[in-house]
């Protein structure tokens, strides 16, 4: 998950009337930006934008939330901000007690806490969360398994080169936000943690696209989601040259809710700003049809996913949390 990533990037690419001056650092020159990411039409700048995702994810893949094909993909859970959409798309439900960022611990069990449970999963699934906050999604003092966040080094027994490294760089590069570290020690984090423990789940969740559109940095925002592709492509690579995973892995990738749509609005989001429910899902698994980008389709919702994410490792989690939406319709 990339944290409120707009469907209006992934789909259109970079909007020309948002890459200004005045929605940069400081007044710094947009040129090169525009250079980079703007283009005549929408196809030409989504690809642009996110190379990788467009190239394959999107051809071999399933993609919910294109408004202007027909397919909307959206929350329920009424709020249009993090903790509610993290905790929606890991439990299948919206919770009327989760109406806040706090770092609380989740009352709710997730279906990693659950798929943790299962026989062949046990000790097999972990969470990383450049946002310190996800440690409360999925409720790291119950759920059993790895879970790693923001400025927190990961201690493996016995550690690696690796992971020595990126645990400095969080403990002493800049903190510019408290509670949430830029995302490139979070995904490498994560992606070491994968080729040392071969995981079976592992959810992983990056932040620097909210935190640059909150900070009217509409630079940063684009260039932020240009990372997340190449994150996207880096794990694409890493999983096809581990026999373990190789041709045999599902990866979903969606966000935890939108933006406003007109004026300022894409810097933020929330209950004021009901386009904000609006999201993107796509989904890239050995075995299912490539559909592409669906037009003309029903609308999805941020509930189904976790049914979904459990149907891949064959296990029913509408069976265990009976609030759960229904697994996306991927399957014939
Ligand atoms: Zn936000």
């Amino acid at each position: 998950m990339t944290d409120g990533l707009r469907w209006q990037e992934l789909f259109r690419g970079a909007d020309a009337s948002l890459l200004t001056k005045e929605n940069y650092w400081d007044g710094r020159d947009p040129a090169p930006l525009q250079q980079r990411f703007l283009a005549p039409t929408a196809g030409e700048r989504r690809a642009k934008l996110m190379p990788f995702f467009w190239s394959l994810f999107a051809k071999e893949g399933v993609v919910f939330g294109d408004q202007d094909a027909g397919s909307t993909a959206s929350v329920t859970n009424g709020f249009n901000f993090s903790y509610p959409g993290y905790s929606e798309t890991l439990t299948g439900h919206g919770d009327p007690r989760i109406d806040s960022n706090d770092n609380k611990p989740n009352p709710n069990r997730t279906v990693l806490e659950w798929l943790n449970t299962q026989p062949r999963l046990h000790n097999s699934v972990a969470a990383f969360g450049a946002w310190e906050v996800i440690s409360g999604v999925v409720n790291a003092r119950r759920c059993g398994f790895t879970v790693n966040t923001s400025y927190a080094p990961l201690q493996l027994s016995p550690s690696t080169p690796v992971l020595d490294a990126i645990n400095l760089q969080k403990q002493y590069a800049p903190h510019v936000w408290d509670d949430e570290s830029f995302d490139a020690p979070t995904f490498f984090t994560a992606l070491e943690y994968l080729r040392v423990k071969r995981p079976h789940v592992l959810f992983l969740s990056l932040g620097e696209t909210d935190d640059w559109a909150h900070g009217k940095n509409y630079g940063e925002y684009l260039l932020s989601a240009n990372r997340v592709d190449t994150y996207l492509e880096t794990l694409w690579t890493t999983l096809q040259a581990m026999p373990q995973y190789r041709d045999n892995t599902a990866i979903l990738f969606t966000t935890d809710h939108g933006r406003g749509a007109t004026g300022d609005g894409w810097t933020s989001h929330g209950q004021k700003l009901p386009e904000s429910k609006n999201i993107f899902i796509a989904v890239m698994a050995p075995g299912l049809p490539a559909r592409g980008v669906l037009t003309q389709v029903p609308a999805v919702t941020q509930s189904q996913i976790a049914a979904t994410m459990s149907r891949f490792l064959g296990q029913d989690w509408n069976a265990a949390e009976k609030q759960a939406g229904k697994p996306l319709p991927l399957w014939p």
